[in-house]
């Protein structure tokens, strides 16, 4: 593309993005304004549920929280804006477990982008839309999101001792299946039973006649051929010695009569 045309494509292309943006400048002149009178409006002012404004730890009224101290949100945020400590205590049994000691997240370096909610195993922190979180210094915007003297709440196991009367149950039915399905291989070793009677006696009444026939017209063939050429054989020798003296002897009896 020469230079020519490249200046003419390149300015048809500004003028044309500048048309867009006034568009859309003169439609929102025409719109119907609205203004917030904020904050005489606070108890009237609705905010959506989805806002993210601040990140915090549900605790019960046990003052017990679901975080396991596992640290997989501190790893996904993406600018290290929470910070996870925790301790070893020992428990009644005797076993060293983690805990949760404290939960610090920095509202001034977050970017609200949910990963650290969204890859907590424990659904342990959520965002709420409380958006007013001014203060006058940064270092306010620090909290501590496990309360003070707070705990971790633990794992019910009430549902555990019925899972496993299902998987007992289930077994007894497929040990009922397996007896039906071997009664039915006895109904099909009867079958080959029959099957193998029928095609052998044919077969051997077969082969026996085979046995039996075929050598009887082989035999009686040959005789007839056999016996046909050496008949006719003998019969043209005694003939032709038949014949033979009595030419000799016609012709002697001329000579002796001459
Ligand atoms: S929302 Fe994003 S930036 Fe803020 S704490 Fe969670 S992971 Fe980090
Ligand atoms: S908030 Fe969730 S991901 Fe973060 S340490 Fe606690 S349990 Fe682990």
């Amino acid at each position: 593309m020469s230079s020519v045309s490249k200046y003419f494509s390149g300015l048809f292309t500004g003028i044309k993005s500048l048309l867009v943006g006034m568009s859309v400048t003169w439609k929102e002149l025409w719109t119907k304004k609205v203004t917030q009178q904020y904050p005489e409006n606070r108890d009237t002012l609705v905010i959506s549920d989805r806002f993210r404004a601040e990140l915090t730890m549900p605790h019960d009224e046990n003052n017990e929280h679901a975080c396991t101290a596992c640290g997989i949100c501190e790893m996904n945020c993406p600018n290290g804006t929470i910070t996870v400590n925790f301790k070893m205590i020992e428990t009644e049994d005797g076993k060293k477990k983690k805990v949760l000691d404290t939960y610090k997240w920095d509202l001034g370096m977050c970017t609200f982008c949910n990963l650290c909610v969204l890859t907590c195993p424990s659904d342990a922190i959520k965002f709420e839309n409380t958006f007013e979180n001014a203060v006058f210094t940064r270092d306010k915007l620090k909290q501590q999101l496990n309360h003070e003297g707070s705990k971790m709440r633990e794992k019910k196991k009430v549902e555990r001792p019925v899972a496993p009367a299902a998987p007992v149950a289930a077994p007894k039915v497929p040990v009922a299946a397996p007896e039906v399905k071997a009664e039915t291989p006895v109904v099909e070793v009867t079958a080959p039973e029959v099957k193998p009677e029928a095609p052998i006696a044919n077969l051997l009444a077969s082969v026996k006649e085979s046995k039996t026939e075929a050598p009887k017209e082989s035999v009686a063939a040959p005789e007839a051929k056999t016996e046909t050429p050496i008949a006719t054989i003998l019969a043209s020798v005694k003939e032709s010695k038949t014949e033979t003296p009595t030419a000799e002897s016609e012709a002697k009896a001329e000579t002796t009569e001459n």
